[in-house]
């Protein structure tokens, strides 16, 4: 089969690889009908999470037709469509029954990686660094899916696939992200970074009570998308003083929440700007928190600073101080996108939501190292790239 596999910083490349098999009886194969790039893969195209290997297929975010299912999966059979979330969880450990799927006690063959790293081992993804289980992804023709039984969701076969791909990853990431945030009415939320994943959790933050949205990015084709498809204030980074611009916009208190949608690639600014990119190019710091530092000082006393941007390894000048005495709550980690992907599921077959806006580019698997240039670097008005095999 064909399968968009990582070949070094920045080197994609499509290649003929062995179809997957059926290796356990909780498996399923799935024949990929559209699946998409997401900010996540940038971190590995950018060579900035370890463990990925020359050869590696990637890609999590994929929907598609059931092919074959193991004895042990009952509830799935070939000829189903479904949306597969992109952490891989067992459904019977500690983590998933308490609905923590992406913390999966069981999923990671290489947890000792994680747990050497972060303290105990995490969950696997698809498409995602060995450390994090060294399972291929989803940008190719075929995929195996373990504990098929768990994960994917069956969608309509009248249901577009543009309206149900992003189940698997951005809109509940989206979603999470805004509920950690506990809204209430009448509350203000900020959000830096106005990607895929900023875009689902600025509808997400209205869609839960917000009063306010106050987003935030450089790309000017992205706060064209936020004015267009939300009611959010859309704020230029290089034109505005973000934290006196939020205290003015609040009436001098600040957002309520404010949401870290940008994570470890933030463009820096100012003297910390320089001082991040300047250690992080000499590996002295894993990850760039300009985003993250402006959250945490133009937050409100008390309130919530809700992190779904990635971040890998060690930070610098963390404003730990300001964190502490404001009082605030900080709720981060990869989103347990099987809590919430039904649910999400539901309001668009209801007709309440239509996550295809995002998609502004549609290339032939074959394309994806254009593809991932594109998006990478923010040309030709890319936000959302997916691809068909
Ligand atoms: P993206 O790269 O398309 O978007 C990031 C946006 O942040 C860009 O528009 C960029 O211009 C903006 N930005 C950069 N520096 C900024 C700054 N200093 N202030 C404000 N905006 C800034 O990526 P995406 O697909 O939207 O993903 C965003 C983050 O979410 C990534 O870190 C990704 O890995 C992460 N993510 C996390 C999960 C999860 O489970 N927690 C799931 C999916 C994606
Ligand atoms: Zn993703």
């Amino acid at each position: 089969m064909r399968a968009v596999c990582w070949n070094g910083k920045r080197e994609i490349r499509v290649e003929n690889i062995p179809d997957p098999e059926i290796i356990n009886l909780r498996d399923a194969i799935v024949k990929v009908e559209l699946t998409a790039i997401c900010g996540s893969d940038l971190h590995l195209y950018n060579g900035c999470i370890p463990t990925v290997k020359a050869g590696d297929v990637l890609g999590h975010e994929f929907l598609g037709e059931v092919v074959a299912v193991g004895s042990g999966v009952g509830n799935l059979r070939p000829g189903d469509r479904v949306a597969v979330p992109f952490p891989i969880a067992c459904g019977n450990c500690y983590y998933c029954e308490h609905e923590l799927f992406s913390l999966c006690d069981n999923s990671n063959p290489n947890g000792w990686m994680t747990e050497t790293l972060y303290g105990q081992p995490t969950g696997g993804l698809f498409g995602y660094s060995h450390m994090l289980g060294g399972y291929a992804g989803g940008q190719a023709e075929y995929v195996r899916v373990p504990y098929a039984d768990v994960g994917p969701v069956k969608i309509s076969q009248e249901l577009s696939a543009e309206k149900a791909l992003f189940l698997t990853d951005i809109f509940p990431t989206g979603y999470q992200a805004a509920e950690s945030c506990g809204i209430k009415p009448g509350d203000a939320v900020a959000v830096w970074g106005c990607g895929p994943v900023g875009q689902f959790a600025i509808q997400s933050a209205f869609l839960l009570g917000a009063e306010q949205v106050i987003a935030i990015d450089r790309i000017p084709e992205r706060l064209e998308m936020v004015r267009v498809h939300s009611a959010a204030i859309a704020l230029h980074y290089d034109n505005v003083d973000i934290t006196e611009a939020l205290l003015e916009i609040t009436g001098g208190r600040g957002p309520d929440s404010c949401i870290d949608a940008v994570g470890l690639e933030a463009h820096g600014l100012g003297v910390a700007g320089w001082y991040d990119s300047t250690k992080h190019k000499l590996w002295l710091e894993s990850d760039r928190p300009t985003a993250l530092r402006q959250a945490i000082y133009a937050c409100r006393k008390g309130g919530v600073v809700s992190i779904p941007g990635v971040y890998g390894g060690l930070i610098d000048k963390f404003p730990i101080g300001a964190a502490f005495a404001k009082g605030l709550t900080l709720r981060l980690g990869q989103t347990h996108v099987q809590k919430y992907a039904r649910a999400l599921l539901a309001r668009i077959e209801a007709g309440d939501t239509d996550p295809s806006f995002i998609v502004t580019h549609r290339l032939p698997l074959e394309e994806a190292p254009t593809g991932y240039a594109i998006f990478n670097n923010k040309e030709d008005g890319c936000i959302k790239v997916v691809l068909k095999p």
